[in-house]
């Protein structure tokens, strides 16, 4: 090969590539575009997504934390802090409680551990600023007025309750199985 037909050789490359990304260009400006634009456009989130954390109350409107400390004792990053008090009848509450979400990593751990299903998971993230000191979320920033996740749940019906009937028969507990009928 010459060294003049290989210069328009490659020229001729050069230039279909040229064409091949103005085609590819062209061809997606008239597309509907897939970006979605934040915060134009939000997603709605799955409920179990973790973002922000809220307190929720039992059906009857009661606070459900009884301040058992559980959630801080499994924080693994200790931005959790509460004082437990006792309510006239017993029932034991938060007298304060106190969520670091400078320090949260979002983790889930607390609401794992819960259980009252008091602390819960929001899909809520957007919630950044300068301010450190303004992560620091007191009670009563954090307590909302509905169960959240599950609204019906109310711990006290299934805490300190005698059962009367027999396996099976407790709220919300399902009958007993043949655990050979889930061998393979
Ligand atoms: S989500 Fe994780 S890091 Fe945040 S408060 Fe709960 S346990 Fe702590
Ligand atoms: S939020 Fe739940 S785990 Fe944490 S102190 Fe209250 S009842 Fe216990």
């Amino acid at each position: 090969m010459s060294e003049k037909s290989g210069f328009w050789r490659e020229i001729a490359r050069g230039a279909a590539g040229l064409a091949g990304s103005y085609r590819e260009t062209l061809r997606h400006v008239f597309e509907a575009p897939i970006t979605e634009q934040y915060p134009e456009y939000k997603r709605v989130l799955p409920e179990r997504s973790r973002g922000r954390i809220i307190l929720t109350r039992s059906p009857d409107g009661q606070e459900r934390c009884v301040a058992c400390y559980l959630c801080s004792g499994a924080c693994p990053v200790n931005c959790i802090s509460m004082q437990s008090a006792e309510g006239p009848g017993g029932r034991r509450y938060a007298a304060w409680f106190r969520i670091n979400f400078a320090r949260c990593i979002y983790c889930g751990l607390c609401e794992e551990a819960c259980p009252t299903l008091a602390i819960q998971l929001t899909p809520e993230f957007a919630f950044s600023g300068p301010d450190l000191a303004a992560f620091v979320f007191e009670k009563e920033d954090l307590l909302v007025d509905h169960g959240g996740k599950d609204s019906e749940y109310d711990f006290y019906k299934h805490a300190g309750v005698a059962v009367e009937g027999g396996k099976g028969s407790h709220l919300d507990e399902d009958e007993p199985i043949d655990v050979r009928t889930l061998l393979p």
